[in-house]
């Protein structure tokens, strides 16, 4: 086995050894040789082993803008979304614009709101794709999908990014086929783990609200149990950090997108994520920093 990385020094070594690019912004990072074979292992794998059921379906990193709208996330989130705002102003205002910049001052304010938002969850575009299908049929979806995520949370914490990969298997269909999903997951997501060998407890988690109404929705969400996390120590032995997500959305994604099942009620959604980075830095902080020294099951499992 290869050398274990120290808890502080993790972030150093994977620098060194040039498997993570700084960018120069918290949470932006490139991905050199092993932090690739890593990542794109574990998303080769992941659709090995659960993929066959699913329809896969890619999106870019952006979305439309009007479907985070009728999703409400800004409402619960405003603080980590991040909008794609463009330069729309005449030849005049350009001018204004380069000598402000030249002046050192702050160029940005000729941008405005464009119609396109960071995606910050890979299932956001599914809900709005399939709704436009029309009435979900009795045996519902499932989908597999992946994209870049982006979450405005800088931080010094390696493992908390504002730009990363999630892989997600989304549910759609009746109150039993979402609630079902979501049970029958959390063990194939502890089987995954095992698989990788990483040490991951499951517990009960809610989203990160914003603001006053935070604790009471919070709260709400752990009551009617709706979000569970498997956590692994990534960066500190004593605390742990969420590597892969279940979640029971109820008739939210239903009735905000008139997504409907065929007796006329509003569909039910349940979503499982795998932080892609997260769970590639618990496998280099239990595994050391070189991919080739890491048990052969595991290298093996992401080199298939
Ligand atoms: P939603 O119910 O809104 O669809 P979700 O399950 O898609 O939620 P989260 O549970 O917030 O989204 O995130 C899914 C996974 O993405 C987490 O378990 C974690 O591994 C990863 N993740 C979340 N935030 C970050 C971050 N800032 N940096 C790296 N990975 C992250
Ligand atoms: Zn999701």
């Amino acid at each position: 086995m290869g050398e274990t990385a120290t808890a502080q020094g993790l972030a150093e070594q994977l620098v060194r050894s040039r498997a993570l690019i700084p960018t120069g912004a918290q949470g932006v990072y490139g991905h050199g040789e092993d932090f690739s074979f890593a990542i794109e292992g574990l998303s080769r794998a992941i659709n090995r082993l659960f993929g066959r059921q699913a329809e896969r379906m890619r999106f870019p990193p952006v979305t439309p803008r009007a479907d985070l709208e009728r999703i409400g996330y800004f409402r619960n989130f405003p603080h980590l979304l991040g909008t794609v705002h463009c330069f729309c102003g005449d030849e005049r205002t350009h001018r204004d614009l380069v000598k402000t910049h030249d002046a050192g001052g702050d160029w940005t304010g000729a941008q405005a709101a464009s119609d396109l938002v960071l995606t910050p969850a890979s299932c956001y575009p599914v809900y709005p794709a399939m709704a436009a299908r029309g009435v979900v049929p009795e045996q519902g979806y499932t989908v597999q999908v992946q994209s870049h995520c982006f979450r405005r949370e800088p931080s010094t914490d390696l493992a908390r990014m504002q730009s990363f990969q999630m892989h997600e298997f989304v549910r759609i269909g009746s109150p039993e086929q979402a609630w079902a999903f979501r049970e029958e997951w959390t063990e194939r997501g502890r089987d995954f783990f095992a698989a990788l060998r990483l040490s991951a407890e499951l517990e009960a988690a809610n989203d990160p609200f914003f603001g006053r109404a935070a604790g009471v929705m919070g709260q709400g969400q752990r009551q009617q149990q709706l979000k569970y996390e498997l956590k692994v120590a990534i960066n500190d032995a004593a605390a742990t950090t969420a590597c892969m997500s279940f979640n029971a959305h109820l008739d939210h994604f239903g009735k905000a997108l008139e997504l409907r099942t065929p007796d006329g009620e509003a569909a039910h959604t349940a979503c499982v994520g795998f932080g892609l980075e997260r769970i590639a830095l618990a496998l280099f902080r239990w595994h050391g920093v070189d991919p080739a020294a890491w048990p052969s099951d595991v290298f093996d499992l992401l080199d298939g």
